[in-house]
């Protein structure tokens, strides 16, 4: 694999970067994943926008521009011949001379910034077919999940105590309700109902989120945005989940209990389709 460091594309084996490095040492970094189909950038501008006000809320900048980094993801697209998968971009605060808890001064260190592919079947997905079982886990993540950060140890413990429970995945639970997936926003559905929690810092704002939220509206289907309990969601006629590698994937059991008749509900399907169908069409 081509990957991209600090304005040089490289062989993955010769791509360095610092022991001092805030992402390594602090977590003091921003990601985001960008899909790509037909060798082609799902919803750029959205990812690009995030990782602005990711960068914004923690004073942090780009080293370079949203469209230098747009140019970079295609340069990427092309070394790697990449036609379906993922781009990671991480920008860190840069590697201080020393480890040290104060930020350092922007003025002398550069933040880092990496890129590289994922090649990854994301249409022809075997889960799309038979839908994720999810278990509930308490969400002590931090108060801004707001912010893209790579501070990832919870939702990759959160995976591995799916894993361990038999399930594929874990909705995390605070105050009694739903926030969201570990790595994705979590979706029930009554009727022709779609409720999901609102934004706010309890959760991601997903870009996936709000491409399907708008899809589901424009086929007139119902969306409420507010939290849910757990239990209301044992009790939804179906439930799915977003994000940008995973478009919308259906849940068909929650803690063991099944959803419905335990099948990808025929919601959670179509909006697979149209978001699938749309974003193909607009991808860049
Ligand atoms: N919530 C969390 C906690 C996530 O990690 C992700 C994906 N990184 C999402 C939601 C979904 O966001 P998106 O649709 O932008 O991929």
């Amino acid at each position: 694999r081509t990957v991209y460091v600090n304005g040089t594309y490289l062989p993955e084996e010769e791509a360095k970067v610092s022991v001092f490095d805030r992402g390594f040492l602090f977590a003091d970094g921003v990601y985001e994943v960008t899909s790509v189909l037909d060798g082609k950038l799902i919803d750029f501008p959205g990812h690009a926008r995030r990782l602005q006000r990711s960068l914004d809320e923690l004073g942090m900048s780009s080293p370079v521009g949203m469209d230098v980094l747009l140019t970079i993801h295609r340069d990427l697209i092309a070394k790697n011949d990449l036609s379906e998968g993922m781009i990671y971009l991480q920008i860190t605060r840069g590697a201080p001379s020393d480890r040290d808890f104060v930020f350092p001064d922007p003025e002398t260190t550069q933040p880092t910034l990496v890129l590289f592919t994922q090649a990854k079947g994301l249409i022809d997905s075997p889960a799309a077919r038979t839908g994720l079982k999810v278990i509930s886990i308490d969400d002590i993540r931090w108060g801004r999940r707001d912010i893209k950060t790579v501070q990832l140890l919870y939702p990759s413990m959160g995976k591995m105590m799916a894993k361990a429970a038999g399930a594929d995945d874990a909705w995390m639970v605070e105050n009694g309700f739903v926030t969201e997936g570990t790595s994705n926003n979590a979706y029930i559905v009554s009727g022709n109902r779609i409720v999901t929690r609102n934004l706010g810092n309890e959760i991601l704002h997903g870009i996936t989120r709000a491409a399907v939220l708008q899809f589901a509206r424009e086929a007139q289907m119902e969306v409420e945005e507010r939290p849910f309990s757990i239990d209301e969601a044992k009790e939804a006629d179906e439930a799915f989940i977003t994000s940008a590698s995973t478009f919308v994937m259906p849940v068909v059991a929650i803690d063991g209990v099944s959803l419905g008749d335990g099948t990808p509900g025929p919601v959670a399907r179509r909006l697979r389709e149209i978001y699938i169908e749309q974003s193909r069409k607009a991808a860049i």
